[in-house]
């Protein structure tokens, strides 16, 4: 059984934390919510009231589940952030989708200061999170992977790791900006399709087992009718939030900028799902730029 300190329980970081209780590790727990603390209190947790007032020496393991880079940078490098009390050797797992930099540059500080560190943001929303099936995609050295692997095994089903430091932030991000750009590429063709009096249901028996085939068609469809379980079929509730998937693209743009990768879909997916953000309709699911697509958003 590990001490474990979990900061952040949010949507995603409450159930993960919950699992690790489950599991039978002592979770201590921190949040700005005191609401999300008690939630966790509730289920077997440790309460911390202050991480600067927390006496950290029997912590092992440190995971974090936290809005952005900005968050990450916070806690792991401000005066406000983790106990000071923390021994040598402590294992931070950050699970947050932030910044490739920024990933980068807390590892190096943290491993500079003698600790340990991954990224591991993952693949898997709220209801991947609460049944322990989410995928983990980490970035560090091999040893720090192998001591962080019965922790993801226990939140996850599939874990991968990436290389070095960052590497999972790396293939979050263009895992999800790939996605954004097929899904955009399938509402076209599905709009086009209807437009030019071919079927929904025609085009997606045809094109599923045909050269256009993909995931956002044949697991997601954004056209209601072929894929029952789509957000498509009840009016593109979420799912996957357009919001978020906006937040990768930009964190991909970023990337992308900085690396002088050149990504021309990519940047045309991030202002497409930004025109979703401006109609105020970044709470449909992603799938939902099928109604942008056709006019109707
Ligand atoms: P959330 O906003 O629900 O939760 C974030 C939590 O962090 C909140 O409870 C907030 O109070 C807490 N927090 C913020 N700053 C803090 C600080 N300084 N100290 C302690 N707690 C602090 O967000 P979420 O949906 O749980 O997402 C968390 C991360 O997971 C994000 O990086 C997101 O991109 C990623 N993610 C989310 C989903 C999803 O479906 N929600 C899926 C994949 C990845």
């Amino acid at each position: 059984m590990a001490e474990i300190l979990f900061i952040g329980l949010g949507n995603m970081g409450g159930p993960m934390a919950s699992n690790l209780v489950k599991s039978g590790h002592k979770v201590h727990v921190f949040d700005l919510s005191k609401v999300a603390v008690d939630s966790l209190v509730s289920q077997g947790a440790v309460e911390v009231t202050s991480l600067n007032a927390f006496h950290g020496s029997a912590i092992d393991t440190v995971v974090t589940m936290l809005p952005s880079g900005k968050h990450v940078e916070s806690v792991y490098l401000g005066e406000e952030g983790l106990p000071s009390t923390l021994k040598q050797g402590v294992l931070n797992i950050d699970c947050s989708t932030i910044d490739v930099e920024t990933a980068r540059r807390v590892g190096e500080q943290l491993i500079s200061k003698g600790q340990l560190f991954v990224d591991a943001p993952v693949s898997g929303g709220t209801a991947a999170a609460t049944a322990g099936t989410l995928t983990f995609m980490v970035g560090g050295e091999t040893s720090s992977f192998e001591k962080a692997k019965p922790f993801l095994d226990v939140m996850g089903k599939n874990v991968f790791h990436a290389g070095d430091a960052g590497n999972g932030q790396v293939a979050k991000i263009c895992n999800n900006m790939l996605l954004g750009i097929h899904m955009i590429g399938t509402c076209e063709a599905f709009n086009l399709a209807d437009k030019l009096g071919l079927d929904a249901q025609t085009f997606f028996d045809i094109a599923s087992t045909a050269s256009g085939q993909n995931w956002s068609m044949t697991s997601y469809c954004p056209a209601p009718g072929p894929v029952e379980a789509a957000p498509s079929n009840r009016d593109y509730q979420p799912g996957f939030a357009a919001a978020m998937m906006l937040k990768d693209l930009r964190l991909a743009q970023e990337a992308a900028s900085s690396a002088r990768a050149s990504t021309p879909l990519g940047a045309q997916a991030e202002a497409l799902y930004a025109l979703m953000e401006s109609a105020q309709k970044d709470d449909l699911d992603f799938s939902g730029i099928m109604k942008l697509i056709q006019g109707r958003l």
